[in-house]
C-alpha cells in the first residue's frame, strides 16, 4: 500500500433508492461513504463528514475495521443526511425525489491537525461551501479533485465556481458538465470547465465510459462491459475512488498516471452497479479488481 493518504469530504447518507430492479429504503449511501470504502482498497483514507444519532453504529465500526481514519467523522445529535432517488430506466440519470441535508445544514468541517498535510484531497459531492472549507484547512495538497451534481450547480453556482477554480481536476458526469458549462457538446463543455480553473476535467458518460481532458491531450476509456445493472447509485463516487486511489498508490499525477487511474475508476464503478447500496463493493478484494482491469486492457488494445 502507498504512503500517500487521501482525505475525502462528502455526504454520509441514508438513501432510499428505486431502480428497475427494485427498491431499497434505509440503505447506506453518501458520496464520502462510497468513496472511502472503495478507495481503501488502494491507499489510506481519512474521512471527513457528519452523521446523526440515527446512523447505524455497525457501519461506522465497519469503516474503522477497513482501516479508514474516522478522526474527521463527527457524530452529532439529529438526523443523518437523507437522499431519495429513482432511476426510471437502465442508463437514465438519477431523478432526485427528496434531499434532506439534516446534520449537514450546520456542519462545519474541522480537519484534525494531524491531517492538514494530507497530499491527496478528494472533495466528494456535498455543498461547495463545505468543499472550500476543507481546502482552506489543508496545506497545499499535491493533488486535489472534486465531484458535484445538478443540485449544487443549480442552487449554489457561485460557491461552486469559487471552489472549482482551486482544483487540479474536476470529475463530473456528462449531463452535469453541460449544465455547468452551458454547452451541449461534450468537448465544448470540457473546454469551458477548464477555463473555470481546473487543468484536468474527467467527464463520465455512464455506459459509454469516460474521457480525460488533459493539457497533453485526450484519453478515452470505455465502460467495463456489464450485462446486469442493479443500482448505479454511488457509481460516480466509486469511479472517483478507484481513480484517486490509483493516483495515490502510484504517487504520480502526470498524464500517464491519470490514464492508469481511469482504468481503475472504470472497473470500480462497474462493481458498484452490480448491487444495491454498497453491496457491490463492500466485500471486494484487490484481486477481483485486477482481474477486471486486465479484461478492460484486453478490450482496449488495438
Ligand atoms: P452518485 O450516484 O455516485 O452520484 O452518488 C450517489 C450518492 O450521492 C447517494 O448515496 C446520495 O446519498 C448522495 N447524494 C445525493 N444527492 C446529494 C447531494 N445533494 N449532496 C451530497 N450527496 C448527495
Amino acid at each position: 500500500m502507498s504512503e500517500l493518504p487521501i482525505l475525502v469530504v462528502g455526504s454520509v447518507a441514508i438513501d432510499d433508492v428505486e431502480t428497475p430492479a427494485g427498491r431499497r429504503p434505509e440503505s447506506l449511501g453518501g458520496s464520502a461513504n462510497y468513496f472511502s470504502v472503495s478507495a481503501s482498497l488502494f491507499a489510506p483514507v481519512r474521512l471527513v463528514g457528519v452523521v446523526g444519532d440515527d446512523f447505524p453504529e455497525g457501519h461506522v465500526q465497519q469503516l474503522g475495521e477497513r482501516g479508514i481514519d474516522l478522526a474527521g467523522l463527527e457524530q452529532v445529535s439529529g438526523k443523518t443526511f437523507r437522499w431519495r432517488g429513482r432511476y426510471a430506466s437502465e442508463g437514465a440519470d438519477a431523478e432526485t425525489l427528496d434531499t434532506q441535508l439534516n446534520v449537514f445544514e450546520t456542519f462545519q468541517p474541522k480537519i484534525p491537525a494531524q491531517h492538514r498535510d494530507t497530499p491527496v484531497v478528494f472533495l466528494g459531492n456535498i455543498h461547495p461551501g463545505l468543499q472550500s472549507d476543507v481546502l482552506d484547512q489543508i496545506d497545499a495538497p499535491r493533488f486535489s479533485a472534486a465531484d458535484t451534481m445538478n443540485f449544487w450547480i443549480e442552487g449554489e453556482r457561485d460557491a461552486l465556481c469559487q471552489m472549482i477554480r482551486r482544483l487540479d481536476m474536476l470529475i463530473i458526469n456528462e449531463t452535469e458538465a453541460s449544465l455547468l458549462a452551458e454547452e451541449k457538446n461534450v468537448y465544448d463543455a470540457a473546454d469551458a470547465i477548464r477555463a473555470l480553473g481546473p487543468r484536468i476535467v474527467v467527464i463520465k458518460r455512464g455506459a459509454y465510459g469516460a474521457i480525460i481532458f488533459h493539457p497533453e491531450g485526450l484519453f478515452v476509456v470505455p465502460a467495463y462491459p456489464l450485462r446486469t445493472v442493479i443500482d448505479p447509485t454511488g457509481a460516480g463516487d466509486t469511479f472517483a475512488a478507484g481513480f484517486m486511489g490509483s493516483l495515490a498508490e502510484q504517487g504520480a499525477f502526470d498524464f500517464a498516471a491519470l490514464k492508469t487511474a481511469a482504468l481503475y475508476g472504470t472497473v470500480m464503478a462497474s462493481f458498484a452497479c452490480e448491487g444495491f447500496s454498497m453491496d457491490g463493493v463492500i466485500n471486494l478484494e484487490r484481486s477481483d479488481v485486477e482481474a477486471r482491469v486486465e479484461r478492460l486492457k484486453e478490450i482496449m488494445s488495438f
